[in-house]
């Protein structure tokens, strides 16, 4: 058994305990923290310990990403990338195909992730069937609810300007009706050669491949994670496709983040039928709150708001009908479930509020967790039902800065008031930050800084009254997210008897500005007291 105490000194240490936030140094035994506090009383306590020195650097636990598509994000570092600005015009796109096309092998598919139209007119589906050939082409749109395909995959998959719109999405058609090649939310599942049928429970980009790409696919995004500094990540939509993916990779010891799979709703009644209820599993890879999705996005205009709140002409997607969504969430929390259901307008927030009020009255529990991802536009009526009912706000603050400007063109100064921090901490609802990976980026970093200053792509500040501190930001990206994928009991703080989970950091973050935060190199990422990134430390 590992018995060498290591204290880390000379340096910050932020604890993620509310008590006392901050202290000088941490003292780790094997796997499991031992102590924190002044350098001189580790020393005291624990004689002879092995002395890591932080260089003036910042020690924290782990950085936890409660909401990330982890596999996707291993299969989007494989793809193209064309978020923008890297990708700021249709020309840009058609570049970027033509690129794809002369080196990817006749008739094998292209795919590539992160495309913005509202910052450009989409190329006419002609043009796509020029650059792409005769390959299959999938772009998903940077919201990951929205895919562009070629003529080729809609014949493929025999969608033709006839095909009906299937409910909770949309094929786009032009002025003469005839298909542009955009399929929305639940279309995409149309066209794709998808692993698994999701129904009308969410967007579909479950893309079949054989289980060595998603491994690779897995350990792909692993590494770039714990490079970023993250030690433990939700995955927001899991199916059979990354359950098998996640599993092979633990196997085959390449996964080394902390996993928590939130399967989605389409499975319900398949778990039931086995009896299986998360949470479940253990600290390293398991199943945790069951995911259902309400209404659209934010960037593609389908978020679900009431009349005169949302955008000036609405298009909602509502994934299932409206009570028929409650009733879900009645029957998921009645199982047993924790729930978190994505819903951006207010519209969707209220009757997910509705769906856990249903279940709270017909099965009351302790601890029932539930949250809301996104929670983009919730009414002040709203912050009061997720504060009675104790709901966890899963915020993604990158989305101000990528997403901003087109927020504020759409929504105008109701943008502000996208995702209010301010009014959920002071009503007492839990905030927790996350990426929501490949969406934007992973970095934990970056979603502090972009917390701090709610600022978008073109300087506009969002709402400077919900901006967060740096504490408040640390302490939503570790030991509140910690709580919300349900791991508070082993990560999300420093306390004797948790996992060594750490990520370690240059420089005193307390001295840095935003920018200089976001800058902040990784020095090592640390997972069980064992070096997963970094300089060696230990
Ligand atoms: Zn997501």
């Amino acid at each position: 058994m590992e018995t060498l105490v290591r204290i880390f000194a000379n340096g910050a240490v932020f604890t993620g305990i509310r008590d006392a936030p901050w202290t000088e140094a941490l003292a780790i035994r094997g796997a499991d923290v031992v102590g924190t506090g002044t350098h001189t009383d580790l020393r005291r306590t624990f004689a002879g310990a092995l002395e890591v020195d932080l260089d003036g650097g910042t020690v924290l636990p782990g950085f936890v990403d409660a909401h990330n598509h982890f596999l996707s994000t291993g299969e989007s570092l494989a793809s193209i990338d064309l978020r923008y600005p890297g990708v700021a015009s249709s020309a840009d796109l058609l570049a970027r195909i033509r690129d794809a096309a002369a080196t990817t092998a006749a008739g094998e598919p292209i795919g590539g992730f992160g495309f913005d139209h509202a910052r450009y007119a989409l190329p006419p589906i002609a043009q796509l069937d020029a650059v792409a050939g005769d390959h299959p082409l999938h772009l998903f749109h940077t919201s990951g609810h929205h895919v562009l395909v070629n003529s080729r995959v809609l014949r493929d998959a025999g969608v033709d300007d006839d095909t009906p719109d299937p409910p909770g999405g949309r094929f786009e058609r032009d002025a003469d009706g005839h298909l542009t090649g955009l399929c929305l939310d639940t279309a995409c599942g149309e066209v794709l050669p998808t692993a698994v049928d999701v129904g009308s429970h969410g967007p579909n980009f479950h893309v079949r491949e054989s289980l060595d790409t998603l491994v690779a696919a897995v350990a792909r995004a692993d590494a770039a994670f714990v490079a970023a500094g993250l030690t433990s990540v939700a995955d927001a939509q899991v199916t059979s496709r990354e359950l098998a993916a996640y599993r092979e990779a633990r196997a085959r010891d390449v996964l080394r983040i902390r996993t928590v799979c939130m399967p989605l709703s389409h499975q319900l009644e398949d778990f039931a039928s086995i009896g299986l209820v998360g949470p479940f599993g253990d600290d390293r890879l398991s199943i945790g709150h069951l995911k259902l999705y309400a209404d659209g996005t934010l960037t593609g205009g389908t978020a679900a708001f009431s009349d005169g709140l949302g955008f000036e002409n609405q298009a909602a997607s509502f994934f299932h009908e409206p009570d028929d969504l409650v009733a879900l969430i009645e029957r998921a929390w009645v199982a047993g479930w924790r729930i978190a259901v994505h819903a951006q307008g207010d519209r969707a927030i209220s009757l997910v509020l509705d769906g856990f009020e249903a279940g709270e009255r017909t099965a009351p529990r302790r601890d029932a967790r539930p949250r809301i991802e996104h929670a983009g536009f919730p009414t002040p009526r709203a912050i009061e039902r997720m504060r009675a009912l104790d709901v966890v706000a899963v915020s993604q603050p990158s989305y101000l800065h990528d997403f901003g400007d087109e927020y504020l063109a759409s929504l105008g100064d109701r943008a502000g008031e996208l995702q209010p921090w301010r009014d959920e901490l002071e009503s007492g609802v839990r905030v927790v930050i996350s990426s929501d990976s490949d969406v934007v980026s992973y970095r934990p970093l970056t979603t502090v800084a972009n917390a701090m200053r709610r600022e978008t792509r073109d300087g506009v500040v969002l709402g400077a009254q919900h901006r967060l501190s740096l504490e408040e930001a640390l302490f939503a990206h570790t030991a509140d997210a910690a709580f919300a994928v349900g791991l508070e009991h082993r990560i999300g703080s420093l306390e004797p008897g948790k996992a060594a989970d750490l990520t370690i950091l240059s420089g005193d973050l307390r001295t840095l500005d935003p920018a200089g935060l976001e800058a902040t190199d990784v020095v090592a990422t640390i997972i069980d007291g064992r070096p997963a990134f970094g300089r060696a430390l230990l």
